[in-house]
């Protein structure tokens, strides 16, 4: 285990959507991912699970959209696909203004130095046999004509940027704590200069009490590289902690899209509602009043959603109109977007 891990400080960045000014940096419309299921020696396709289902959402420059959502609802499949880590099954995505679901692969890999990726396992997503300089000049190697020398400049500039010891460039992960990893992780997606970052569960693999520092590394960072974030977690206290706004999926789907403290404070999704029920108030007076939403059943299969709302199976506030129809995910006030049949017409 290496000293010098983990000592960063992180500010916040408030920019919500209501009040926000800046330009959209990604578009997101009717996405959808299907994986196909196929049976028999022929192996016939005979349904496709849905695992994103005609998402749609903007990420303005600069902010953190959290994604949320219980494990297998299709967050960490909308990451790869934004990223075009997938071929995906329809849609559009646009990214500083460049549609990318559909573009060939030279379009592509042009973008990829604008849009990456850090992952949730620094373990499993670091080469055991690379020295962390190495990994660092991976994609440095790939996009860039920089020579020996800048190249060594650039990978000591990530290493002092993410707070590890330039005197580790040559060690190997195994040789560095979760933490540390992580921050290898972050700098290897921060070498060509990206504008936007998915992190898909990017704290989840790691010690609680490193968790933070982490998340105040990937502020700080965010503050001084002007980054924008698409924030993929289970982890309703830290979306709390770092995005501007949040979107909550359930199914495929999105049920739920709103500036974080609206949606903290008052929940309009049923689903959103049942699942920050079970998120502890900080707050100990409210904390002793807040009530636990019990959801009865199963979620469905994505290969088999249920007809009308996706969520009918399991909302406790279903209506016969929702078993039948399926909600439009659309703007139910200033900056709040919603699938459910109890809000009414649209305000813009
Ligand atoms: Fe519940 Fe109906 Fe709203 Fe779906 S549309 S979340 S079933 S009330």
């Amino acid at each position: 285990m290496l000293d010098g891990d983990d000592h960063q400080d992180g500010g916040e960045v408030l920019v919500h959507h209501e009040v926000h000014r800046g330009r959209k940096l990604v578009e997101v419309r009717g996405l959808k991912m299907y994986f196909p299921i196929t049976a028999g020696v022929l192996r016939r396709k005979v349904g496709d699970v849905k695992a994103v289902d005609n998402l749609s959402f903007d990420i303005y420059e600069g902010e953190t959209l959290g994604l949320v959502g219980e494990s297998g609802c299709g967050k960490s499949t909308t990451g790869r696909a934004v990223l075009r880590l997938y071929d995906v099954t329809d849609g559009m995505v646009k990214i500083d203004g460049q549609e990318i679901a559909k573009a060939d692969a030279g379009i592509v890999r042009k973008m990829r130095p604008t849009m990456q990726m850090v992952f949730q396992d620094p373990q499993a997503s670091l080469n055991p046999r690379m020295t962390v300089a190495s990994i660092i000049r991976e994609p440095l190697d790939e996009h860039t004509k920089l020579s020996k020398k800048e190249k060594l400049d650039r990978i000591y500039e990530l290493m002092d940027a993410v707070g590890l010891n330039r005197r580790f460039a040559n060690r190997y992960p195994h040789e560095f704590s979760g933490g540390q990893r992580q921050r290898i992780g972050i700098a290897r997606a921060l070498a060509l200069n990206p504008k936007f970052i998915v992190c898909d569960e990017p704290i989840a693999a790691l010690d609680v009490s490193i968790q933070a520092q982490v998340v105040n590394l990937l502020e700080e960072l965010q503050d001084r590289l002007g980054l924008t974030y698409l924030f993929i977690s289970h982890d309703l206290s830290m979306v709390r902690h770092i995005a501007d706004r949040v979107a909550v999926m359930y199914l495929g789907q999105m049920a739920e899209l709103a500036p974080r403290d609206a949606l903290y404070e008052e929940p309009l999704h049923p689903y959103t509602e049942a699942l920050l029920s079970a998120v502890p108030d900080p707050d100990p007076a409210t904390e002793t009043r807040r009530e636990r939403i019990i959801l009865r059943g199963d979620v469905p299969s994505p290969a088999n959603p249920p007809k009308g709302c996706n969520f009918c199976t399991r909302c406790p506030k279903v209506m016969d109109v929702c078993k039948d129809v399926e909600p439009e995910f659309r703007q139910v006030r200033p900056g709040r977007f919603v699938a459910c049949h109890l809000y009414g017409e649209t305000t813009r």
